[in-house]
């Protein structure tokens, strides 16, 4: 399907990264909020930034966005400084913002019709707003649109100029699913059109239906970065699932298992074993279960996921 987003001319990814961050600080008072973080996003690319709640992806992001000055370190966008190149690189870049940065009382499509006007090759105005399922909301107050409706003009808002580069805070957060898998389609597009987009979520399913690569934050800094695929293979191996009655003893199940395993009881009757899952291994679980009158249920070897990954490497978990 022909996208929606044509760009003007072929995007082919450069050598030079859309976005690159080296050894950023930014303090708030004697809080760190930012703390040395390096952070590279290859052109064309879609990079999901996660994080728990207070890690510092709003601060990062904002600082890319020229909305905040580092304390240390450089950033570069499209090669430029957010700061004191703002006036050239504003209108090659997209902002969406989790607070949507828009006057309460203008009316929806008045905005972006404004907003389109702005920029010298808009996307059709028409088009997009079928496409958001925001046809409902011409004449509509902002401060009057459900959050959802909200959500989907501040999206709109921030790729209607045709942007190189679109920041995406948090775009679904709230959103049905109709309206969560209508955002996540328009993403595709715009990143199978050569577009940049940076997106910071909570959702891990969003992270790995759209990003070629995830930045996991934590206390200011990133701590791992790589496509989906590279961030499970980092981790442990597959995962051995399963369930039996609460409190089995785990002591005897890990004598019985290779050295380089691992059993816990995540929830009351809930088990996981981690280490080199092979045909082997199950079998000595599953003897293990017989020899000591457990039927085991719901057993399940399972890729690791980005969730298990983000847990291992933050110690929390992902909460919107
Ligand atoms: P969330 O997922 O909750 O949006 P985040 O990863 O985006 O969090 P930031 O919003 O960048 O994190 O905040 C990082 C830290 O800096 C937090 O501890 C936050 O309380 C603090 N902080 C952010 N903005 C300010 C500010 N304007 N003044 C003081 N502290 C701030």
């Amino acid at each position: 399907m022909r996208s929606s987003f044509p760009g003007d001319t072929p995007r082919t990814p450069g050598r030079e990264p859309a976005v690159e961050v080296r050894g950023l600080v930014k303090r708030y008072g004697a809080k760190t909020a930012v703390d040395g973080l390096d952070l590279s996003v290859a052109r064309g690319s879609l990079t999901a930034v996660l994080g728990p709640n207070g890690a510092g992806k709003t601060t990062t992001v904002e600082t890319c966005e020229g909305y905040r000055r580092p304390d240390a370190g450089t950033v570069r966008v499209l090669g430029l400084d957010p700061l004191a190149d703002s006036a050239a690189l504003r209108p090659r870049i997209g902002v969406m913002l989790q607070s949507g940065g828009v006057y309460p009382g203008a009316h929806a499509e008045e905005m972006l019709r404004h907003t389109a006007t702005l920029h010298a090759h808009p996307v059709d105005v028409d088009t997009l707003i079928e496409r958001l399922g925001l046809g409902t909301c011409g004449r509509t107050a902002y401060r009057r649109l459900s959050g959802g409706q909200q959500q989907r003009l501040a999206l709109a808002m921030a790729v209607v100029g045709r942007p190189e580069l679109v920041f995406l805070d948090e775009p679904t957060a709230g959103l049905d699913p109709q309206a969560r898998h209508a955002t996540w389609d328009l993403v595709r597009e715009l990143r199978a059109d050569g577009v940049t987009v940076v997106l910071t979520t909570h959702y891990m399913d969003e992270a790995e239906a759209l990003a070629d690569d995830v930045a996991i934050i934590d206390s200011g800094r990133v701590v791992a970065q790589g496509s989906p695929e590279e961030l499970c293979r980092g981790g442990a191996e597959n995962t051995l699932r399963f369930g039996g009655r609460p409190g089995l003893d785990l002591v005897s199940l890990l004598k019985a298992l290779p050295a380089d395993s691992a059993a816990v009881e995540l929830t009351p009757g809930t088990y996981r074993v981690t280490g080199k899952i092979d045909p082997q291994l199950l079998a000595t679980v599953t003897t293990w279960c017989a020899q000591h009158g457990v039927m085991p249920d719901r057993i399940a070897v399972e890729r690791h996921t980005l969730e298990d990954v983000f847990l291992e490497l933050t110690g929390k978990e992902l909460r919107a």
